[in-house]
């Protein structure tokens, strides 16, 4: 191995939440173990299961401040309706970066048609953090549509470009800090090395089959966490298998998450939850 490889500091199993009755979604952290990987402050991996009018997977209407959260859908429907006025359809291979920046309400659901006739649905939440100097920004989304991700073929592995520069492609998404955010899709026997900045807090999640992640077995609905030191990881796929790579250079500011609010600190916290009570991150329009 080469002297930049990065090492291996933990392989991580999800534990499963009841985010609502009857589903049971995966969560590698936070948990007591793992507060955050920053600038990765949650991680849900839902699915892939079936949404139906008997098993719905919908959210009502709630309130967000201080981070991104960022839905990738692989399978699937989803929609989104927020505080701002803005409305999103995502389909398989969709991403929707939405900035809660100093507050957002919104509703996430798959469409009612959807739903009436039953189907699959897989993704993963992500919440990105906020530095400080961001967390009041007005809140914004952008949806990315799976053909405007670009995509690198290497080996028969497929590594779509979602934020961050790889390779001379850059990801459609803006982001406040330093990341590299990629989806890849491995055949099994495949084998690649992925190249991550020195500095950057990495890690590997695995969404279906098994990679082996420098000498390490990681199956899905499990986590490679790295060491920052090192900028080359070597991956073999055992399965035909898909992960996120999920890396960022560290935000060094104190993360206080309570609830559906990110911020530096408790009393900030409070206030997010007494500014929304007030009505100060608006309300859904029908
Ligand atoms: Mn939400």
């Amino acid at each position: 191995m080469e002297n930049n490889t990065k090492k291996i500091k933990s392989i991580i199993s999800s534990h499963k939440e009841e985010i609502m009755p009857g589903i049971h979604i995966n969560v590698p952290f936070p948990s007591t173990d793992l507060r955050h990987v920053s600038p990765y402050v949650l991680l849900h991996h839902f699915g892939p299961f079936e949404v139906n009018k008997q098993n719905t997977f919908s959210f009502d209407p709630h309130p967000h401040r201080g981070f991104e959260a960022v839905t990738f859908l692989f399978e699937g429907e989803f929609e989104h309706k927020d505080s701002t006025g803005g409305y999103g359809r995502l389909s398989g291979g969709d991403v929707q970066w939405m900035t809660a920046g100093s507050g957002v309400i919104h509703v996430e659901k798959q469409p009612d048609e959807f739903i009436e006739k039953g189907g699959i649905v897989h993704g993963i939440q992500l919440w990105v953090n906020l530095p400080k100097e961001h967390k009041m920004t007005g809140p914004h989304y952008k949806d990315i549509k799976n053909n405007t991700i670009p995509v690198i073929e290497d080996n028969y592995i497929k590594l779509r470009v979602i934020a961050g520069n790889y390779k001379n492609k850059a990801g459609p998404a803006n982001t406040y800090t330093p990341m590299l955010v990629i989806h890849g899709a491995a055949k099994a026997g495949t084998e690649t090395t992925l190249e991550i900045p020195s500095g950057f807090n990495s890690l590997i999640y695995v969404t279906k089959g098994i990679l082996n992640i420098s000498g390490s077995k990681t199956a899905a609905g499990q986590m490679a966490l790295m060491e920052s030191d090192g900028s080359s990881v070597n991956i073999k796929s055992i399965d035909n298998s898909e992960f996120m790579l999920l890396a960022g250079e560290p935000i060094n500011e104190p993360v206080v998450q309570y609830g559906p609010f990110v911020m530096n600190s408790m009393a900030e916290v409070k206030q997010a939850f007494l500014d929304y009570s007030e009505g100060l991150m608006g309300s859904i329009s029908n």
